[in-house]
């Protein structure tokens, strides 16, 4: 046997080899596994970020553009957050994985529902520690190897079927809204009783004559609530680090139906209500950027971060009045201006951006070849795991590796 010409081989073979599966093998050898940090924003919308991003009002999200691959992200029909997050975490679609809206047979969606199997079950079976937290669709909190804090749709005091509402960690009711359970005192002791998910949004009623006053007492809740996530996740990052975690925000898309800066042409406008704060909405992400830059501080050259959106968001639109889904919101009595639940979800992609290491840096997915589908297969290929057959969508192949192409070819 020739050991010379062996050893030229392998020297090759090295040196062709993808960075990503590089990455891997040195992940594998060395005992550390790759770090994933996925942070989900709730329904972002490319056309209100991207003049942000130009004016430098995001500068943490901007860091992620230059370092990393981004591009917009093809999300299902109709979208809507359990629906949608829960073909993030499974790779099928809303029929086959169970979670098919808010409401599935007349009750509010919830694990038990599921009938595909999550990621973090299939990480935490390879060894791989698990963290989650306000994770949309999550209660009551399943087992994992490491922790889940439970998000959107979480019930508790004041919660109706299929209706959005934010009990705090004291009010849940119905379920584990952490697992495991003894973290739950640690948290209240730590964190603070916070609340869970969003607040919902106020009812036509309460708005009417008193439009100001309401509006500024819901945006401060919201930042209040957003303060809450980040103290949250800045100790979840700080005390509980895990090989893979899973964080979300969700007042974004909330102030987005009501409060998106509309013009007197687009369908529900009402000057007595959107004259009032039109920067509300785009502030949402200003806002939403400062977290990221508290996320990013825990985050070292090895870690790969992943900002995700399930669906975007745009005005309500004339023609579409008689679209079952014109002018429906969570609750049926908020004016609602903009949504997401499209019949077709083409006209409302979500996003993603993502870092780390061997991702292409400043390298944009054209078109929309990348889907909601494919997040969970690009992240099993990162722990170097098959996907699963049943699984929908493909890894994202095209952001790994150096590349002189700054574009992903359109499909
Ligand atoms: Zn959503």
């Amino acid at each position: 046997m020739n050991f010379r010409k062996i050893g030229l081989s392998c020297v090759l073979v090295f040196f062709l080899l993808p960075l990503s599966v590089r990455a891997q093998e040195q992940a594998a050898t060395s005992k550390a596994k790759p770090r994933v940090i996925i942070f989900g924003v709730n329904g972002m919308e490319l056309d209100v970020i991207r003049p942000l991003i130009l004016k430098g009002q995001m500068p943490n999200l901007a860091k992620i553009v230059e370092k990393g691959a981004y591009g917009k992200l093809r999300t299902v029909s109709a979208p809507n957050c359990p629906r949608v997050y829960s073909t993030l975490f499974t790779s099928a679609n809303p029929e086959e994985h169970g979670v098919t809206g808010f409401l599935v047979g007349g009750i509010t969606a919830n694990t038990n529902m599921l009938k595909r199997e999550p990621i973090w079950s299939m990480l935490s079976k390879s060894g791989i520690s698990v963290g989650m937290a306000n994770v949309p669709a999550t209660f009551p909190v399943m087992p994992v190897n490491g922790y889940m804090i439970s998000g959107m749709l979480t019930r508790g005091k004041n919660c109706e079927d299929g209706v959005l509402c934010a009990p705090k960690l004291s009010e849940v009711l119905g379920g584990d809204a952490v697992y495991p359970k003894s973290m739950e005192p640690e948290l209240l002791k730590n964190v603070g009783d916070f609340y869970i998910d969003c607040e919902r949004m106020p009812a036509a009623a309460d708005l009417k004559g008193h439009e100001t006053e309401v509006i500024d007492k819901w945006l401060n809740k919201v930042q209040v609530i957003r303060e809450q996530q980040t103290k949250l996740f800045d100790y979840l990052l700080s005390n509980h680090p895990t090989d893979f975690t899973f964080l979300v925000q969700s007042c974004e898309d909330r102030t987005g139906h009501w409060l998106y800066p509309i013009a007197p042409y687009n369908v529900g406008y009402n000057a007595s209500i959107n004259n009032v704060r039109p920067d509300a909405f785009p502030n949402q992400y200003v806002a939403f950027d400062k977290v990221l830059g508290t996320v990013l501080k825990h985050v070292d050259a090895n870690t790969y971060v992943f900002i995700v959106s399930d669906h975007g968001i745009k005005p309500l639109r004339e023609f579409e009045e008689k679209d079952p889904h014109a002018h429906m919101d969570h609750e049926k009595t908020t004016p609602v201006i903009a949504k997401h639940d499209f019949a077709d979800g083409d006209d409302v992609p979500g996003s993603v951006f993502v870092m780390g290491p061997g991702i292409k840096s400043d390298f944009r997915l054209m078109g929309l070849g990348a889907s909601v589908y494919d997040i969970a297969p690009t992240i099993l290929h990162i722990y170097g795991i098959e996907q699963p057959k049943q699984m929908r969508g493909r890894v994202l192949t095209e952001i790994f590796g150096t590349s002189d192409s700054k574009v992903a070819l359109q499909k």
